[in-house]
């Protein structure tokens, strides 16, 4: 099987995963009950998306 030449240094390591920190997702608030919501998603709560219901109500408010 292929194995690497050599050990691969701690300083090569944290070089390559320099790009692979997280970002938090964004949140935007539901037009119809406010609630955090994802962007271009059905809101959970309310099931609204785009002022219309798309979906049931999970907590009818
Ligand atoms: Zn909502």
């Amino acid at each position: 099987m292929a194995n690497p030449k050599r050990k691969l240094s701690r300083a090569s390591k944290g070089h390559r995963r320099a790009h692979l920190a997280l970002t938090r997702a964004q949140l935007v608030r539901c037009t119809h009950c406010s609630a955090m919501i994802k962007p271009h998603t059905v809101c959970g709560d309310c099931g609204y998306y785009r002022g219309r219901q798309i979906t049931l109500a999970a907590n009818p408010s």
